[in-house]
């Protein structure tokens, strides 16, 4: 489906998906995707992912803690997350991530949950690996802290499923930060998120599926699938008026840039 047989889905769950493995793979290879990163939210899907990683050829780990997580996770927090540092030192692990905030559920204090950010920035400055973001409703606070603790290379911050607006979308650029855009630019409701990709250079950009969540037009209201992530890259380079084959290229190239694959 993809011209470019090398296409990726930058963000995954196939842990949640709960489909066998070899099965979602052999679905994304035949639409053109050859690498997947699986990410993790807890303990049990990080090391799961790396797992899968060391299994399977196209399949790449991030390792954290999910914001949302880190409250009941928080009397443990020093073992916690000397497990996810020592995680992110197996093969194949590209990302620290989801790491980030979440101001639209309640789930941990914004106080914790800053302070479990901040943790995974200095695990993803100690190891070098790119630092994967959740961020909902909660842009400022995010920028901010990674303001405070950078300057980063330009490849190693990573928006998963961009939620912000044009405006938004022109801070990250300015500031070199990765936009990975998900199924949700695809909705009819999207007109932000639309504008954003339009704003947001190319070069800057990732396309993922978020997996099982998300999935875009023309299967939304069915489960999501690593696949799918060649409908919202054909989508993007539509809605920019780019050649699909060379949007594939550049996605090939921000990608081999970012996760040092
Ligand atoms: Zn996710």
């Amino acid at each position: 489906m993809l011209p470019e047989p090398g296409g990726f889905d930058s963000h995954t769950h196939m842990d949640i998906m709960g489909l066998p493995v070899d099965g979602v793979l052999a679905a994304a290879r035949a639409a053109g995707l050859g690498r997947v990163v699986n990410v993790g939210c807890d303990l049990p899907s990080s090391r799961w992912s790396v797992a899968r990683a060391g299994e399977y050829p196209e399949v790449y780990a991030a390792v954290a803690i999910h914001p949302n997580e880190t409250s009941a996770l928080d009397g443990a927090r020093a073992q916690v997350l000397a497990e996810v540092s020592a995680l992110a030192q197996a093969p194949k692990v590209v990302a620290i991530g989801e790491t980030g905030l979440d101001y639209y559920r309640d789930w941990a204090s914004p106080d914790v949950q800053r302070e479990w950010f901040r943790a995974h920035i200095e695990i993803a400055r100690r190891t070098g690996k790119a630092l994967m973001i959740h961020d909902r409703d909660a842009h400022e606070d995010v920028l901010t802290i990674l303001a405070e603790t950078g300057p980063w290379p330009s490849y190693s911050v990573i928006f998963h499923c961009f939620s912000g607006d044009a405006a938004m979308a022109a801070r990250c650029a300015e500031a070199g930060y990765v936009m990975s855009f998900a199924g949700n630019v695809t909705f009819k409701n999207a007109d932000s998120l639309r504008e954003a990709a339009l704003v947001a250079p190319a070069e800057l950009m990732l396309a993922e599926t978020d997996a099982p969540y998300l999935t875009p037009v023309p299967h939304r209201g069915k489960p999501n699938s690593p696949a799918m992530t060649a409908y919202t890259i054909r989508y993007l380079a539509d809605l920019k008026k780019l050649d699909v084959a060379e949007f594939c290229a550049q996605l090939q190239a921000t990608g081999a840039r970012v996760f040092a694959w």
